[in-house]
């Protein structure tokens, strides 16, 4: 779960890191009593996910009240990519003394988290990474070895700061790696860490992403408020029934697979044989009809379907429940779209005998590729070419 730069700010001042004193506004009354409480100069800031916000247009700075009044109204309408503005962050503006990087992510390589600082940050931190790479100082954390301050203050003193700037960066580094942790985050990025002219130094920007599978652990971030319309409609849907859905950009077949090792499988097969992935399904464990049903129902609406792959063990699933799902939605949609289900394991009699008896396709032995290649034929005999369009 991607985090809002005042999410990832809160999950900061929970770990000490200093922020820049600030209010989140969803409309220009709670604007204008956020620069009340705080005077000017004030930083305005859009609440979006995207990158590249600042050179966007979406960081503004406001010396006094008309400003400040006229950013707020152009903010409110703003939108990126498909981003609508609904919250504004509005801070204090602090004096630029210089800009750092800081940052923990997750590297797949290594397969442990990549410490990186950087004595230069900012909006330009990408370019300094690709034409200076030597000013970039990278630490593999390894999880099971705690962090000690002699570490950071090794690896800042690299960076070349020194004195009571190092030491409050060092402690911010700490904190940082310590933040990572304890809330199971993917990324947590601060950049730039902004040292003012007084010499302190503040998080002016987060970056955070907390690793899905842990949010259950995580009440306080799990109950961040999702405004439904921003997630992808299929994937808010499948998020509420259980199931992980990811939609691709291109592709005509849809897929449910039980178990995202077969799904991968089966999307790889389904790209040998020529034809194109729609989407990722895991119908993942506890596969009742209804949640088989809905699993169904969202694959059968993935833009530009004109297959569907049902590929599941019966293990701790059922196969006669997962027939009775898919049946209920084929009765209640009566869809064009070609449906073939290879579904082998507990119940597998019955959950056939189910499927045969309303003459869906199914392979009862074969492999996932004989499932592929009887739903691409099954689907040519309709007049679907594999490229994905009606002939
Ligand atoms: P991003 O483009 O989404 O990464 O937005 P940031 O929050 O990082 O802001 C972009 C840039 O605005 C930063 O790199 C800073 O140069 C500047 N900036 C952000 N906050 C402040 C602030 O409080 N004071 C000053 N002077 N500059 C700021
Ligand atoms: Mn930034």
């Amino acid at each position: 779960m991607q985090l809002y730069e005042f999410e990832g700010k809160w999950l900061f001042q929970n770990m000490g890191i200093p922020t820049p004193r600030g209010h989140i506004a969803g409309n220009l009354e709670e604007a204008r009593s956020a620069a009340h409480k705080l005077g000017y100069p004030i930083v305005v800031k859009c609440q979006i996910f995207g990158g590249g916000r600042g050179k966007a247009g979406g960081v503004k700075f406001a010396e006094n009240e008309d400003e400040f009044i006229y950013c707020v109204e152009e903010m409110f309408g703003m939108k990126f990519g498909k981003e609508k503005v609904e919250k504004l962050l509005i801070e204090e503006k602090l004096s630029v003394g210089r800009e750092l990087y800081m940052g923990v992510t997750l590297d797949p390589g290594a397969s442990v988290p990549l410490l990186i600082l950087s004595a230069q940050g900012g909006m330009d931190i990408e370019y300094i990474a690709r034409d200076f790479p030597h000013k970039l100082f990278e630490k593999p954390l390894d999880p099971l070895q705690p962090q000690r301050m002699y570490h950071m203050i090794e690896m800042v003193s690299k960076a070349g700061l020194t004195g009571e700037e190092m030491l409050q960066v060092s402690k911010i580094l700490l904190k940082l790696v310590d933040c990572y942790f304890t809330y199971e985050a993917i990324t947590a990025e601060i950049n730039p860490l902004i040292i003012d002219l007084g010499g302190k130094a503040f998080a002016a920007d987060s970056k955070v992403e907390i690793d899905d599978s842990a949010l259950f652990r995580m009440r306080e971030v799990s109950n961040f408020e999702r405004n439904a319309e921003s997630l992808d409609p299929l994937e808010a849907e499948a998020k509420a029934a259980g199931v992980s859905y990811v939609g691709m950009d291109k592709g005509n077949i849809g897929l449910i697979a039980g178990g995202a090792g077969l799904g991968m499988a089966s999307m790889d097969m389904i790209s040998a044989h020529g034809g194109a992935p729609a989407n990722f399904l895991d119908l993942g464990g506890d596969a009742t009809p209804s949640k088989t049903a809905t699993a169904l129902r969202i694959v059968l609406k993935t833009p530009g379907v004109e297959g569907v792959l049902i590929n599941a063990f019966g293990g701790i699933n059922n196969c006669e429940a997962m027939a009775r799902g898919i049946i209920q939605v084929i009765e209640e949609l009566n869809p064009p779209q070609t449906i073939v289900v290879k579904m082998r394991g507990h119940s597998q009699e019955e959950g056939w005998a189910l499927l045969e008896a309303r003459n869906i396709p199914i392979v009862k032995f074969g492999t996932t590729e004989e499932a592929v290649i009887l739903l691409l034929e099954e689907m040519r005999k309709k007049g679907v070419t594999s490229s994905g369009r009606f002939g």
